[in-house]
């Protein structure tokens, strides 16, 4: 190596690099292989980290197969229970699905990731053989990467549970779902130019959304007052509590995008909201999102639509 961690471009926080920006740190800095880089970008993703609780710094890293690394931290939120908490590898793979990312082989994370985060990487095709390197904790891996089986043994999964073909995380999908009547109500009252896009951007996610295990998909969006919508997909795991909140999903999407960064509160620029969810669905989200939003971002209104499988409801979608 050439040059050591005072190289600027390093430390920079920033969440996604492009892949000839990659490859142009890595020619800088003598690094053949760039799965190398991503413990170097360790400390510029911790300074991402959004802790006001535990004050406990994450960063995680990540090559994906698109030749584009993704950095990932922790978030918490004031206010609400501890499992509304956003864990650094969770942040970092919704990072990579929000950018359409179709695989990921390298990991590296400044602490030893905990069971919840295992568990999560396990939603993503051949987790097992997912390569990660932690820095931190006593040594960590001592600089070298140990597959995912190693850190997780045994594992639970997907496998288990869902025929071959379903699709996973970072896996192409569609929901095929429809609006129910019910929604022109609202819309009829007279929606704004941001909540209309709110609603599209949160259908969108929800058509988006992993939840083959409880067939409860949804999308969450959210407006800031500039009128920029962002949206996360609700995303399950086959251990149901590592499961990722549609609206932990969009946070990661506001923050990822630049949101959050005028220095209060991660939801303090949070204007409008809004949530796409199938009725009547085993998991609702609605409730979830109410209480969140109270806490973290009291002044966005909030909106709840409906949504149904497409088959069987030709009839009742909207005709204009
Ligand atoms: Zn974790």
């Amino acid at each position: 190596m050439t040059k050591d961690a005072a190289t600027p471009d390093l430390l920079m926080p920033r969440f996604v690099i492009q892949p000839e920006e990659a490859e142009s740190m890595g020619e800088d800095l003598g690094v053949a292989d760039l799965r190398d880089l991503l413990p170097m970008l360790l400390p510029a993703a911790r300074k991402l980290a959004r802790p006001p609780i535990s004050g406990f710094h994450v960063g995680a890293a990540a090559l994906g197969v698109s030749g584009r690394i993704y950095l990932g931290a922790n978030v918490e939120f004031p206010g609400v229970p501890l499992h509304h908490s956003i864990h650094a590898e969770q942040f970092l793979i919704t990072n990579a699905a929000l950018h359409a990312e179709q695989g990921i082989r390298f990991i590296a994370v400044s602490e030893f990731p905990c069971g919840h985060c295992r568990q999560f990487l396990q939603e993503i095709r051949s987790a097992s053989k997912i390569q990660i390197l932690i820095t931190g904790g006593a040594g960590g891996t001592s600089g070298d990467f140990r597959p995912l089986s190693f850190f997780l043994p045994n594992p639970f999964g997907p496998a288990d549970l869902l025929p071959e073909h379903v699709p996973l995380i970072l896996e192409r999908r569609f929901n095929d779902l429809s609006e129910v009547e019910e929604n022109r109500e609202i819309c009829n009252n007279g929606l704004g130019l941001v909540d209309e896009r709110l609603r599209e951007a949160a259908f969108r996610a929800a058509r988006a959304s992993h939840a083959p295990y409880s067939g409860s998909p949804s999308g969450f969006s959210l407006a800031d007052s500039g009128g920029r919508v962002y949206a996360g997909s609700y995303t399950e795991s086959a251990a149901y509590n590592p499961s990722l909140g549609p609206v932990q999903a969009a946070i990661v999407a506001y923050l990822v995008a630049g949101g959050g960064d005028d220095g209060g509160g991660v939801g303090e620029g949070i204007v409008a909201a809004a949530l796409a969810e199938m009725e009547g669905a085993p998991v609702s989200q609605e409730e979830t999102a109410r209480v969140f939003l109270s806490a973290v971002a009291p002044k966005a209104r909030f909106s709840a639509y409906r949504l149904r499988p497409s088959a069987g409801v030709a009839s009742m979608r909207r005709k204009n």
